[in-house]
């Protein structure tokens, strides 16, 4: 039987062989980092190398990394309202988010729903700046979460003019790096982020590990989440998940060296799948196509085709890809990203993402293109004959 062809990079990748090593390395340790003996500063030692490898993927200080259980709980810390900077400790009076940010950070952190704005995206998926601008002039202290690239289309947004807009209105600017890191370069100084979230199963660590970075010293959270020990320099409390962490630092150094060589493999494979099913299905909406895309993803949809059945027959095929539509208790809701980029509801309920990786082969993106010939040919047939059917 064929090997399975793993395309949902987006949810999650393999672990590195790097990070399985470092892990399998620290569960062996016995201390714990916050004791004093040679014990505990063994495993301490492993924490803080992995911070300084989390620090240079993004080009920020080891002491400005706070490492948590995930990416989900570093968006939830970073969207307080009681975040201090050295020169303002008022409350941040708003919170502005894109529409199309991560449930993690569209859940709103520990701001009052009444006081969270959405900030448009265009069709292809990129915030409206000039609305954002507006928006921001209207608070006093507002904060506002961007993500770099977007989990469903890969969409990069812009940062950089967005950082320097919230800056002017004497704002703070939060970015969702999740789907960014390792995959396009990710310089918290030059995005000009005051806070970034990383998680490690996207770039080859483990799952359950992130990280909350700050692009300024003088950040502060008088609320962290979780008191207790003081672990993470009173950020997060809890003896710290060494064997997650190490992982996390050894895949953020391979991320950050292996990262040019690796984006150019993905775009290559990427733009090779996108070639492949307009040819055979000229029909093919790819979202976002317009835009600036991370190197490993595509989100397409052909009218008439359903994601669900789509992903079923790619799995009954050996192929592992997903929806752009989220699906709970077996219900499946419209990709709020795709609504917001104005995607009409029956379109939106076709779109598959495909997300490649560091380990994908050109061999993998043919039999690929295989499977969609069979997939496509096999739905849109039935879908038509459904349509006779009901008229
Ligand atoms: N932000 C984005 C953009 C994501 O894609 C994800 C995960 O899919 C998260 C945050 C949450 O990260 P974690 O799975 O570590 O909680």
């Amino acid at each position: 039987m064929a090997e399975r062809i793993y395309f949902d990079w987006n949810a999650t990748a393999p672990l590195r062989p790097e990070a399985q090593r470092a892990s399998q390395d620290a569960l062996a340790l016995t201390g714990n980092p916050s004791s004093v003996h040679a014990e505990g500063r063994a495993a301490r030692h492993v924490i803080e190398h992995a911070r300084e490898e989390v620090a240079s993927l993004v080009a920020a200080r080891p002491a400005d990394v706070f490492f948590t259980s995930s990416g989900t709980e570093a968006n939830m810390l970073a969207l307080s309202p009681a975040i201090e900077t050295a020169g303002e400790k008022r409350p941040r009076d708003r919170l502005f988010l894109s529409a199309i940010e991560h449930s993690s950070v569209r859940a709103g952190g520990r701001f009052l729903r009444d006081v969270i704005e959405d900030i448009p995206v265009d069709a292809d998926g990129r915030v409206n700046l000039a609305v954002l601008a507006d928006a921001v002039a209207r608070a006093s202290r507002p904060l506002v979460s961007l993500m770099l690239a977007n989990n469903e289309t890969g969409v990069v947004q812009p940062v950089a003019e967005a950082a320097a807009i919230v800056h002017a209105a004497g704002g703070l600017l939060h970015v969702d790096a999740v789907q960014a890191a390792g995959r396009i370069p990710c310089d918290i100084g030059m995005l000009g982020a005051d806070l970034l979230t990383l998680s490690a199963h996207k770039i080859g660590g483990s799952k359950g590990v992130g990280a909350l970075v700050r692009g300024r010293e003088d950040i502060h959270f008088p609320d962290p989440l979780i008191r207790g020990g003081g672990q993470e320099r009173g950020m997060r409390a809890g003896t710290e998940n060494v064997a997650g962490i190490a992982a996390f630092g050894a895949a953020a150094g391979a991320a950050r060296r292996q990262l040019a060589g690796e984006a150019a493999h993905m775009l290559a494979l990427r733009n090779r799948l996108e070639a492949g099913i307009y040819a055979d299905s000229p029909k093919t909406v790819i979202f976002g196509a317009g835009a600036e895309r991370l190197p490993n993803t595509t989100l397409f949809s052909l009218e008439g085709v359903k994601a669900q059945t789509a992903i079923i027959a790619f799995d009954l095929a050996g192929v592992a890809v997903s929806s752009g539509a989220a699906c709970s208790s077996g219900k499946v809701q419209p990709s709020h990203v795709l609504a917001a980029m104005g995607v009409s509801p029956a379109l939106a309920r076709g779109a598959v993402r495909v997300s490649l990786g560091w380990t994908t082969t050109p061999d993998e993106a043919e039999r690929f293109l295989g499977a969609w010939r069979m997939v496509a040919s096999a739905l849109s047939r039935s879908s038509r004959g459904q349509h006779g059917m009901a008229a």
